[in-house]
């Protein structure tokens, strides 16, 4: 078998992706490599196919536990042998797993660092033929990266016991030059082929939002996606616990994880999470190393992170399986100062020297203070980032919130200097609170009981407002015109390049958002990015969700994510391409022979029972297109794609979830429907439509009389459950109006489901 044998075979793909090729080549022809690719890119396969072609073992070192599990589990669903060893194993099944291996029934073995140096795994490997050797997230070998591990290190020393060095393959997602060399370096990679694809990941859409209740965003977010998966990262573990509460509080069920919660909690949250049970995860940055759920949808940080890397890291969980996905920053400007007192609050690391953890923290704020500028740019979101990881590309994506925006610049560099004349009279005994009520005028008992009133610039930028004020300040503070103390007071004080301005060399300019209605802007995004299942027409669409039913069936009896069974994107394409056999089935991407033996039956029957074996189109545009668009990364191609949106539908699971009362009037009864659909694809419905069809089946009547309009409901309509109740107008008359009662309500629903 060849390489591309296998990757159709195994993985069910028919081409490889961008660089793949190139670093299994090399692999291939006994060449180290360093792929230094996104996440998302597809490194797995870049080792797992030259594994499955070597005569030895491949030996994978990752330092996360979860990450294993979950490979290996995919590997086994592939029909590919492997296994991993690490410390969620006890030692017998170590052992046992040690003395597999060394029958050579594993082609892959994944395996801890810690566990290098243990005599066992020793004495295993001096007799085992161990063709390659590959580091996954090689960046944790470098002390430049954020997440240097010194167990790394341990790798080399396992090289040096070893009588033949294999072939050494080294992949990470995150790497700045620094961080490149040392992987080479510290490895001892020799003349390695190096690849670094670029770090950008063109589905997803970049986000930074400011809204004025944050916990609103996020609950209305989540319910604008229903059914979506999506993770809500928090700073603290007090406001990850308090948002729980909250989605809690508003019908949301979602799964929670942060370091407060035992052992156990947290892996059934996590699980809980993976197999979609619940698909809303809110949590803080201890979520997420090596979680792989690829239908991650969005990812919206509660707060702002601690630095770009960070950021790129836990926004990139979204869209791994390559459709257009969400990342939404929602900033506050504390965040400056929760993030500056976590820094400063983190538990040294004993491993380091006094002077290393100085130098560590200069580090981390100088980090801070880039990722705050990520959150007050104007500019493209994406060029930002992209230039930050040394990667110069195109000035504007449209695809992230800036590039949708349209910006007002305003010179204040008058108001500017006022701010510092205040800063400076305040000498530096108050923070940004004081300095802004003092600038604005404000007459809050803590500004006049400090005296402010008598300041001369008391009130000299009334004008602006305190929420602008603040808001230049922190420009200011940000692009290094003032400085704060670094406590947590953050007293404000004078800077290196307070004098620019002063002096009237420098020009300060405020850039605003002039910011679309948000319909629009979300309506932009998605035609601009649209989903993989957007191709599908209603009936395509309903099908989708019959095979997404049955996926969690399997899922559930076999206890995998069901991810790992087919991902959406699979199942999309066999509502497209509809296969009625077996050939059929292994033209679909995604399908491989031996997933097409464990699954491809159940998937057969319900697509053969769905269209009574009559092949129809499920999907708007033609096949190659239909395809072709499965295949690509992120964007479809330009203006060529449908936006076309269907009437007003539901699935059969929508309606499940339909929220019955007591009573609706038309209105809020379409207001509830609107809610379950899927906004990106499928039109709103009004009471409007309602009240038409009601009247339509005879249900009500319109009669005028006194020159009055008004509805009444009929004999039939009574029966099906409409009555007539009181409402009050705003001008406090009582008038009648119809409701709909439960039953009427079912009603509805009813006839909304698409067949
Ligand atoms: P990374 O490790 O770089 O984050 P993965 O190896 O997990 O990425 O791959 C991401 C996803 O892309 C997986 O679902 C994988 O099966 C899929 N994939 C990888 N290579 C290809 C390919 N050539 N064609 C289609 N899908 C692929």
């Amino acid at each position: 078998m060849d390489k591309h044998e296998i990757l159709k075979k195994y993985f069910g793909y028919s081409q490889f992706r961008k660089g793949q090729e190139t670093l299994i080549d090399a692999v291939l022809s006994g060449r180290d490599v360093l792929g230094v690719m996104p996440t998302g890119a597809g490194k797995s396969l870049c080792y797992q196919i030259p594994a499955l072609l070597f005569p030895g073992i491949t030996l994978v070192i990752s330092p996360l536990i979860s990450l294993m599990k979950d490979q290996v589990q995919s590997l086994n669903q592939a029909g590919i042998h492997a296994a991993y060893i690490n410390s969620s194993l006890t030692e017998n099944q170590i052992a046992k797993a040690l003395k597999l291996a060394a029958k050579g029934t594993y082609k892959i073995i994944y395996v801890a660092p810690e566990r290098l140096e243990t005599y066992g795994f020793l004495e295993f490997a001096r007799h085992a033929e161990i063709s390659m050797l590959t580091v996954d997230e090689a960046h944790c070998i470098s002390q430049w990266g954020q997440d240097f591990r010194p167990s790394y290190l341990k790798i080399v020393r396992f090289m040096q016991e070893l009588d033949k060095r294999p072939i050494v393959s080294a992949f990470t997602a995150t790497a700045t030059e620094n961080v490149q060399e040392d992987i080479i370096c510290v490895l001892g990679l020799q003349e390695p082929e190096f690849l670094v694809t670029g770090f950008d990941r063109s589905n997803l859409y970049f986000a930074v939002e400011t809204p004025k209740k944050k916990d609103d965003y996020v609950l209305d977010y989540i319910k604008d996606h229903p059914g979506d998966s999506g993770i809500i990262y928090c700073a603290t573990r007090k406001s990850t616990d308090s948002l729980y509460e909250k989605m809690q509080a508003d019908g949301i069920l979602p799964a929670k994880y942060h370091a407060g919660l035992g052992k156990e909690e947290r892996r059934e949250n996590q699980e809980d999470f993976v197999y979609d049970r619940r698909p809303v995860m809110v949590a803080t940055n201890a979520f997420g190393m090596g979680i792989d759920k690829s239908n991650v949808r969005y990812v919206i940080h509660y707060n702002m992170p601690q630095s770009l890397e960070n950021y790129y890291q836990e926004a990139g969980r979204a869209g791994r399986d390559g459709e257009p996905s969400e990342c939404i920053l929602l900033y506050s400007p504390q965040d400056i100062m929760i993030n500056q007192f976590l820094i400063e609050n983190k538990e040294p690391n004993p491993e380091f020297t006094r002077e290393e953890l100085a130098a560590i923290q200069e580090r981390d704020a100088e980090r801070l203070r880039i990722m705050n500028y990520y959150c007050l740019t104007s500019n493209c979101l994406r060029a930002y980032i992209l230039n930050y990881f040394g990667e110069r590309g195109k000035e504007t994506c449209q695809n992230c919130s800036n590039c949708q925006k349209e910006f007002v610049e305003t010179d204040m560099t008058e108001e500017a200097v006022e701010i510092i004349s205040c800063v400076k009279e305040l000498r530096g005994r108050y923070g940004i609170n004081v300095a802004a009520g003092t600038l604005a005028g404000a007459r809050r008992a803590k500004l006049l009981e400090y005296g402010m009133e008598a300041c001369k610039s008391y009130g000299r930028l009334s004008k602006l407002g305190e929420p602008k004020i603040k808001r230049l300040i922190n420009q200011m503070l940000v692009e290094g015109y003032l400085d704060s103390t670094k406590d947590k007071y953050a007293l404000l004080k004078l800077a290196a390049r307070t004098d620019e301005l002063t002096e009237g060399i420098g020009k300060f300019t405020l850039k605003e958002a002039e910011q679309l209605p948000q319909p629009e802007r979300k309506q932009d995004s998605a035609s601009g990015n649209r989903r993989k299942s957007d191709i599908l027409n209603s009936r395509g669409l309903e099908l989708f969700d019959r095979l997404r039913s049955l996926r969690s069936e399997i899922a559930r009896q076999e206890a995998l994510p069901p991810y790992i069974i087919f991902s959406d994107k699979t199942l999309v394409d066999m509502c497209v391409r509809l296969p009625f056999g077996r050939q059929e089935m292994l033209e679909v991407n995604g399908v491989g022979e031996h997933k097409f033996q464990k699954y491809g039956e159940p998937f057969l029957r319900e697509i053969r029972e769905y269209t009574g074996e009559e092949k129809e189109k499920l999907y708007f545009g033609d096949l190659e297109e239909a395809s072709r668009y499965g295949r690509k990364q992120g964007k479809p191609s330009g203006g060529k794609a449908k936006t076309a949106k269907a009437d007003f539908f539901l699935t059969r699971n929508q309606a499940g979830q339909f929220p019955y009362a007591q009573k609706y009037l038309a209105p809020e009864l379409g207001e509830k429907l609107n809610e379950l659909r899927d906004p990106e694809w499928v039109k709103k419905t009004s009471g409007a439509e309602i009240i038409r069809r009601s009247q339509e089946l005879g249900l009500s009547e319109e009669k005028a009389a006194n020159g009055m309009r008004y509805r009444v409901v009929t004999e039939k309509g009574e029966e099906a459950g409409l009555f007539l109740g009181t409402r009050i107008s705003k001008k406090g008359t009582e008038y009648e109006d119809i409701y709909y009662g439960e039953k009427a309500q079912r009603m509805v629903v009813e006839w909304f489901i698409s067949p």
